[in-house]
């Protein structure tokens, strides 16, 4: 027989935060589901490490899932379902809701890009017969992370003559890949007393790719370099000055695998934000006429501070709320006025082996669901939107209704660094904001860890919401 509660079990129960780990609380159809979700999010990890890659992926995908391409002016209905590929570096989808579009949409937005590594426009070059590309680092990266592992090249070439073509080097088992190179121990004795931020220099980041000299007696100076710029006219057709208008993009050549005996965890390059940006596409996928009107925004340059006409800072999805608005003969500001926003970004996840950076009773953990942040910024939360307690009561309703596993945390402690997201931008155009996202460990390194079960709690947060 079980024994009777004391009062203190009791109250606290009815009082208290419970905290319980997500596989205590999930069924084990629920599990198998969030299995089978998280092996397709490998798979889209292996083929889209870049922002185009990834808005070519979801192109293709939302084409064969009857999206058209949204013009302003067409004629919408409850269901129909568009999109907006912006210079092939983000995107809007959106699907039509059965409630007037001035009841405001749903709007859900994570970014598609992550800390890499940029060709300079002048990268090739050769130093005592070894080859090399020149790089300028993109986004917020702890540079000696990027030596000593295998790297891949991503990008895009514009010819003299205006054809374009892609470049893919690295990614598939028989490719060569590429690397920068570290000091030996035995010599670093200097390199050693420099600051870890000093360890390796934003000039010291250069990108081995080769060794070969052209094979011509008298072919003068810089023989390496001619020999692997020939290689690349003869497969690319480009020369060296074609790289000046080029946008290549070294990431690291590592696959998307399961971590741990147990499997519970996922390794990957990028998985900021695309832990976030998959779920949320996926989840939009499959809501077929929603009461609101769901759109979410796939998002640029968000690892170097949005601007840019890729990047929320620019007004290309206030255009795009104002061109839907016209489409039902309303103002754009009279549907932003009415919308609500998730902004889904990741957060830090607590780390048992650097616990001093955050609070423990405000940071999200491993396994503790999705979680929701009211508010982010640096110091007196410097460049924070801060969601109002009414929002944030909405959207805990709105989870808790729907059993989604959630947490709330904040991205490390008071004074200790901090971090922002899109959502102050998106909460500028007057739309009710909030962020949430995935629990991330080693966030921007070249290899991230999440949970399992808290990309799946993702999923199911971003669809409840956008079937809202
Ligand atoms: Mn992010
Ligand atoms: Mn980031």
């Amino acid at each position: 027989m079980e024994q009777e509660k004391s009062e203190a079990q009791v109250l606290r129960e009815q009082l208290l935060s419970q905290r319980k780990h997500a596989a205590q609380r999930m069924s084990a159809q629920e599990q198998q589901d969030c299995n089978a979700f998280c092996e397709t999010y490998k798979a889209f990890m292996n083929t889209c490490k870049t922002e185009r890659e990834a808005v070519r992926f979801f192109t293709e995908q939302l084409t064969a899932q009857g999206y058209v391409p949204f013009t302003p002016g067409m004629t919408l209905h409850a269901g129909d379902k568009v999109y907006l590929n912006n210079r092939g570096k983000s995107l809007i989808l959106a699907t039509i809701g059965t409630a007037p579009v001035t009841d405001g949409v749903r709007l859900c937005a994570a970014h598609i890009d992550s800390p890499r590594l940029d060709l300079k426009q002048h990268p090739l070059y050769e130093d005592n017969e070894i080859g090399f590309f020149k790089t300028h680092y993109y986004g917020g990266i702890k540079k000696y992370q990027w030596t000593a592992i295998p790297l891949s090249l991503h990008g895009v070439v514009i010819r003299k003559d205006g054809t374009s073509v892609e470049i893919r080097i690295g990614e598939e088992e028989t490719d060569p890949v590429f690397c920068i190179t570290d000091l030996l121990p035995h010599l670093a004795g200097d390199q050693m007393k420099r600051t870890l931020a000093q360890g390796i220099k934003g000039e010291e980041l250069n990108i081995v790719i080769g060794s070969l000299p052209f094979p011509d007696e008298k072919g003068g100076n810089d023989l390496v370099k001619l020999r692997l710029m020939q290689l690349l006219n003869e497969k690319y057709g480009i020369t060296e000055d074609d790289l000046l208008s080029a946008e290549l993009e070294i990431v690291p050549a590592f696959r998307a695998k399961d971590v741990g005996i147990d499997r519970s965890m996922i390794g990957a390059y990028g998985h900021d934000d695309r832990v976030c940006a998959y779920p949320a596409f996926m989840a939009t996928l499959g809501t077929a006429e929603p009461v609101h009107t769901s759109v979410v925004i796939l998002t640029d340059k968000e690892e170097t501070g949005s601007d840019g006409n890729t990047g929320l800072c620019s007004s290309y999805l206030k255009y795009f709320l104002c061109d839907l608005a016209e489409c039902f003969g309303v103002s754009g500001r009279a549907v932003m006025r009415a919308s609500k926003c998730l902004s889904a970004d990741v957060n830090a996840a607590f780390d048992p082996t650097f616990p001093d950076v955050v609070e423990r009773s405000n940071c999200a953990y491993l396994n503790h669901g999705v979680c929701v942040t009211k508010f982010t910024g640096a110091r007196g939360k410097s460049g924070t939107s801060d969601a109002s307690a009414e929002y944030v009561g909405e959207i805990r309703r709105l989870l808790d209704a729907e059993n989604v596993i959630w947490q709330t945390g904040e991205l490390g402690k008071v004074d200790m660094g901090g971090g922002g997201t899109v959502a102050a931008y998106i909460a500028n155009l007057d739309i009710d904001t909030i962020d949430i996202g995935v629990p991330v460990l080693s966030m921007h390194a070249p290899y991230e860890l999440v949970a399992k079960t808290d990309v799946y709690a993702a999923y199911r947060a971003f669809k409840v919401f956008l079937e809202s």
